[in-house]
């Protein structure tokens, strides 16, 4: 029996997490001698991540401004194809992708009504920072932004979602021609949809500003004495409207390599068509303190001390933004250390490497996180330790303007990783604090669980200890009420198997049909994409001790050895219905669902649920059983491998073409959106689209309980 399927009460789950921390437990997904084995392994890897190292990489890493697309971005992609060599790893190659790309040349912003303001566009040095001093680091710039120039009155738009634009006319103020000054938002909403949102209202601009109730002094102190944002930081960011389609918008749904053929900027419609700024709230309050028109809702007002009105007349600005957007190189480092057994089934981890400034968390912890990654690899290896999977590591490149490099590799090789592809391991902000949070889904959520038993958290704890503590506090505060607001799988795990965009694991999920995990520590962190994140913070605020960037190396590469040296994958297809049930339960409570028959779809969940409790029950006494043939293996790990890419669907979600994944969505917002196909035609009351997403949903469920039927089958003679 698996882990997860005893997860019924507390008492049980004290139990076996006291058991599991000894060394003779078996893992999921291991004979008992290859456990034994696979302990060893990973006790020797586990040993090679230092702190001083971490902090020594992400020095490296943090010592100046590295956006896509930049002279030291290109550098950085050298150094670390270097320092890969040197580790050990193998065949370690630079792709070069041509896309479009983004930079900034000028900004600039003026009040001329009802008084004179010049927006400083830049962040203030701080005398505790010295790198806060560089004149390297840019001004305010929202990447791929357009070129342009207007006088216009200013609105206040609050969040800049589409309801905000009806509030406003139920005001009479129209934002046609106007420019809108929206807010960064708490829970974080995609800018791309709000400058998507913005475009659609016929709005001339949008400027996005930090208030400091969403991530300033209204949360705590502020940097330098505390980890909120200071007065002057600046959320940049791009507004790709790669919740269309992500990558370079010039080759949707195909790779950019150098020659690639390329559809014009107008007709791409991932690129947006409106001129956008970011402000400190520095530069925002002169806006905000000036407007005229009624007073703002209650929930419109934010975190300084001034009334906000909702404007439109009053406020006049001159907004000139100059961009410098057209083809340029990306570089995605490559490297792998090849599979002693199994070189044709590949791992895959990746993190990516460019930053809107020095990235202290975003991505730099990640990078040096990876960087301790692939020296335990490689250090595993030249004692003859090699995985029996290849593990392939990616340094991506331009994840900042639209996922652009993991996208672009992902597509160039799609074929190949549905045929080899065993799962992706994804670490973007590696650590901004102490918690954990771990994304898989949900056939590889038992086995994310399991591997935390073995990690030791600093607390003293063991990471699973640490992490259930978490999630039972947020469960309390009902943070995440909707991940536990109904009964199922998810509700009992501590994974959260709800998985949207917003980072490299979006190909590898939604176009490939890989199974994905996703890692990271959080922290309380308010200078997100500004100048201040950066190695002075994560000294003093979010990981000084740098113990929680070594225990991601650790548990980063304890997934991977488990992945790769597996005797059977550890997929857990009991879990994944459970999970699909609860998708459905939850879309079965919307509006005239009366309307939908969801009986087929519900007897399918059933049917995949036993067939994958049945094969978990043969894979385990198979296992137990320690008589393994690897023919037998190799047969039943390539028809697991297959269960996820049954979910995609060619055509993609309506709409959406380039989205396959028929149970993994994202909205527009990033957020995540499980059934999505299903979800946004019952959304819009479209029910003969919904009929069609059910129809597909129930033959994808058939095919998959087919196919697991056959692999138990099998397993059985
Ligand atoms: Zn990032």
């Amino acid at each position: 029996m698996k882990l997860h399927t005893l997860l019924i009460s507390p008492a049980v789950v004290l139990a076996l997490s006291l058991c599991a921390t000894a060394q003779t437990s078996s893992i999921l997904g291991f004979t008992p001698a290859s456990s034994a084995h696979e302990s060893e392994i990973e006790s020797k890897f586990k040993s090679v991540p230092s702190p001083d190292e971490e902090r020594r990489q992400h020095h490296i890493f943090t010592s100046e401004p590295h956006v896509a697309g930049s002279k030291r971005n290109n550098e950085l992609a050298d150094y670390i194809a270097e320092e890969w060599k040197k580790q050990g790893m193998e065949e370690v190659v630079i792709r070069r992708y041509d896309v479009y790309g983004t930079n900034p040349k000028s900004a600039s912003l003026e009040m001329i009504a009802p008084t004179h303001y010049q927006a400083v566009l830049r962040e203030a040095p701080l005398d505790a920072d010295p790198d806060s001093k560089n004149p390297a680091i840019s001004g305010a710039w929202l990447g791929m932004s357009i070129s342009g120039e207007v006088t216009a009155p200013v609105v206040y738009a609050h969040s800049g979602n589409p309801e905000d634009y009806d509030l406003l006319l139920k005001n009479g103020i129209s934002v046609k021609g106007k420019i809108v000054l929206v807010r960064y938002s708490n829970p974080y909403s995609y800018r791309g949809f709000k400058a998507l949102t913005a475009q659609r209202e016929g709005a001339a601009a949008m400027l996005v500003y930090s208030d400091p109730q969403e991530d300033g002094y209204k949360k705590g102190k502020i940097d330098p004495e505390g980890p909120w944002g200071p007065e002057y930081h600046i959320q940049r960011g791009a507004i790709t409207y790669d919740f269309m389609v992500p990558g370079d918008p010039q080759t949707p749904g195909w790779a950019s390599v150098p020659g690639a053929k390329r559809i014009p900027i107008e007709e791409a419609e991932s690129a947006p068509k409106i001129m956008a700024l970011p402000l400190s709230w520095h530069d925002a309050k002169p806006l905000l303190e000036n407007m005229d028109g009624p007073v703002a809702p209650k929930e419109w007002q934010g975190g300084l001390p001034i009334e906000y009105h909702l404007g439109g007349e009053r406020v006049k600005v001159h907004l000139k933004i100059e961009m410098d957007n057209g083809l340029q190189p990306y570089y995605v480092v490559e490297g792998r250390i090849r599979g002693a057994e199994l070189p044709d089934e590949w791992v895959v981890l990746g993190n990516h490497r460019d930053a809107w400034v020095y990235g202290g968390v975003d991505p730099s912890s990640g990078t040096a996180s990876m960087m301790e990654v692939t020296r335990a690899l490689g250090q595993l290896a030249k004692q003859g330790m090699r995985p029996r999977r290849t593990i392939v590591v990616c340094s991506w490149d331009g994840e900042e303007i639209g996922l652009t490099g993991s996208t672009e590799w992902g597509e160039q090789f799609a074929d190949e990783l549905r045929a080899k592809g065993v799962a992706y391991i994804n670490v973007d902000e590696a650590t901004s604090g102490q918690e954990f949070h771990g994304q898989a889904v949900a056939s590889l959520a038992p086995m994310l669980e399991e591997s935390t038993r073995s990690l030791q958290d600093p607390s003293g704890k063991s990471l699973y200890d640490a992490w259930k503590a978490t999630i039972e506090r947020e469960r309390k505060e009902g943070a995440q009420s909707s991940q536990f607001s109904d009964s199922g799988v998810a509700s009992e795990s501590l994974a959260d198997t709800r998985i949207g965009s917003g980072s490299d694991h979006t190909v590898f999920l939604n176009f490939i049909g890989m199974p994905v995990l996703g890692l990271g520590f959080v922290g309380d962190y308010g200078v997100y994409h500004s100048a201040y994140d950066d190695f002075f913070w994560m000294n003093h605020f979010g990981d000084p001790g740098y113990r929680y960037h070594t225990l991601m190396s650790q548990l980063w590469g304890v997934t991977a050895l488990r992945l790769a040296n597996a005797d059977l994958l550890p997929f857990d297809f009991a879990s994944y219905a459970g999970n699909i049930r609860q998708f459905v339960n939850e879309l079965a409570k919307g509006k005239d669902m009366s309307k939908l028959d969801l009986s087929e779809v519900r007897k399918e969940i059933d049917d995949f649920e036993a067939a994958g409790r049945r094969l978990n029950q043969s894979l385990n006494s198979k296992l137990k059983s320690g008589q393994l043939d690897p023919k037998l293996a190799l047969q039943m790990n390539h028809g697991m491998m297959g269960v996820e890419r049954n979910w995609l669907n060619a055509d993609g979600i309506p709409g959406r073409p380039w989205f396959k994944h028929i149970l993994y969505g994202a909205r527009f917002t990033y957020a995540h959106l499980e059934l999505p196909g299903l979800t946004e035609a019952v959304e819009k009351q479209d029910w003969a689209t919904a009929e069609k997403q059910a129809w597909i949903l129930q033959h994808a469920l058939e095919k998959n309980t087919k196919l697991v039927n056959e692999l138990n089958e099998s397993l059985q003679h």
